[in-house]
């Protein structure tokens, strides 16, 4: 269930897409949330240099390893703009974070690059609950959803021009 609390963080999550997307990365951003509702840490992708696997929800899960006790772990939540890949959801589990918030799921991304013609991941996408399934997950989020999906035609529109 998403709360009226929950909204600032996934709007958030929506904004960082945006700079990434302007940076000539791919529109994906995510906020690491503390019990107390103070935004921790907070990236979006960077794939544009040709590492893969800089997504943010990694980048989330490796900071906390580092930063936070696993007590303080399990209190997070995780807001993020696109479902986490199956790579960010181990991540995620490994660390022992807690709920998760997306504003699309993966299974509306593949949709939409299917209504695209773009090419799909390389890695399947399962749903968080496959992989980790004692995490708490809520998503996708009306309205919002739209807002990323607009993000991904940009970015398709874009690579079709330097293609
Ligand atoms: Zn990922």
């Amino acid at each position: 269930m998403i709360a009226e609390s929950d909204l600032p963080y996934l709007k958030r999550c929506v904004e960082l897409a945006r700079e990434a997307l302007d940076a000539g990365d791919e529109p994906f951003g995510s906020v690491l949330v503390s019990a107390q509702g103070e935004i921790l840490f907070e990236d979006r992708n960077r794939v544009a240099g040709g590492d893969h696997t800089r997504h943010p929800e990694f980048e989330i899960a490796r900071w906390a390893a580092t930063h936070l006790s696993p007590a303080d772990r399990a209190a997070t939540t995780v807001y993020t703009s696109g479902e986490h890949c199956p790579m960010c959801a181990a991540a995620h589990g490994w660390v022992g974070l807690g709920r998760i918030v997306y504003v699309s799921s993966s299974r509306q991304l593949i949709g939409w690059l299917n209504e695209m013609k773009a090419g799909l991941p390389p890695v399947r996408a399962l749903p968080i609950q496959d992989i980790v399934p004692t995490v708490p997950v809520a998503g996708p989020v009306p309205g919002l959803a739209e807002e990323v999906r607009a993000l991904h035609e940009r970015r398709h529109a874009q690579r079709g021009r330097s293609a």
